[in-house]
């Protein structure tokens, strides 16, 4: 029962109306039984700081940020935890107590807590990371934040594959294609393999023991994830970082960590409902 007294989450972006986010968010509220709802809001481009000054102004209780507006949110607020400063992006607003806003970014927490779940510590580990996009970006700050022992960054665009590498501090490299072998951890953070069987690399490179992961979540399984369970690697799916990037934003902004596995759920059988 939503009431006078329900607080309000909301996800702000252009385009938004295909988020999973309201899914995930609202089957999250459900789970821990907390008097909140979570809902899309469209904001054009440009008029991210206008959507940072109405969420003060209508005292909003946690905003998630996708795009065009991480950017300008990120230098909209009072205050950056550490990664989203690094990142110049954000991707989630909490109000705090004395009402001024910090700004996180959770997707590289997010990537990094789903291996995790899955049973793969970055620490130590060496990294091929494909991509140098936002979600990359992330990443590669997140796995050097968590002790990888080395980032290697393979992508099309040098000058954003530098920016990745600068990125992941002392640990990052421009990689080489005899990253794909070398590496612990193969991770496809580019756009290949959204919505098609496209590979964002040989996949002959793959071999036994390594782990790959795709942050691509749909297909769930993905070509490169198939290519991967075929040389003998263990593949991980990009729900996990989509449920827990999500589930650090609920920490964040009331305190509790809801069921990961109930949020996956929910993200299932919204994309299952779209792609039927
Ligand atoms: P982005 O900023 O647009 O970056 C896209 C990346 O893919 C860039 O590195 C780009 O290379 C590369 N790329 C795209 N098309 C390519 C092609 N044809 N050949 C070679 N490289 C290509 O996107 P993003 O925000 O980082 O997101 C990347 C993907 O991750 C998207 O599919 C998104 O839906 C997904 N994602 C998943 C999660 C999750 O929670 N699982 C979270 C965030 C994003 P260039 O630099 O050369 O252009």
């Amino acid at each position: 029962m939503i009431s006078g007294a329900t607080r309000v989450a909301a996800v702000i972006g252009s385009p938004v109306h295909h988020s999973l986010s309201p899914a995930l968010h609202n089957a999250a509220f459900a789970q821990l039984g907390v008097d909140w709802v979570y809902v899309a809001l469209h904001v054009a481009p440009g008029d991210g700081q206008r959507a940072v000054d109405a969420m003060r102004t209508l005292q909003i209780s946690g905003l998630s940020v996708t795009m065009p507006h991480k950017e300008a949110v990120a230098a909209s607020v009072d205050e950056l935890d550490p990664a989203a400063a690094a990142l110049r992006s954000v991707n989630t607003v909490v109000p705090q107590g004395d009402g001024s806003l910090k700004g996180y970014s959770t997707d590289g927490a997010g990537f990094v807590a789903s291996l995790a779940a899955a049973g793969h510590e970055v620490h130590g580990r060496s990294v091929c990371l494909l991509g140098a996009g936002g979600a990359a970006r992330a990443i590669a700050d997140a796995l050097a934040r968590s002790g990888a022992a080395r980032v290697a960054v393979l992508n099309r665009t040098l000058a954003t594959a530098q920016d990745a590498v600068q990125l992941a501090g002392s640990v990052g490299v421009l990689g080489v294609p005899s990253d794909l072998r070398d590496s612990d951890i193969v991770v496809n953070a580019t756009s290949i393999g959204m919505g098609s069987d496209d590979l964002p690399c040989d996949p002959s490179a793959l071999r036994a023991g390594q782990v790959v992961a795709d942050i691509v979540y749909h297909p769930r399984h993905t070509a490169f994830l198939r290519a991967a369970h075929a040389a003998g690697a263990t593949p991980v799916d990009g729900l996990g970082m989509l449920v827990h990037q999500a589930a650090l934003q609920q920490q964040l902004w009331h305190g509790h960590l809801p069921d990961v596995q109930v949020m996956a759920v929910a993200a299932e059988r919204e994309l299952a409902a779209r792609h039927q």
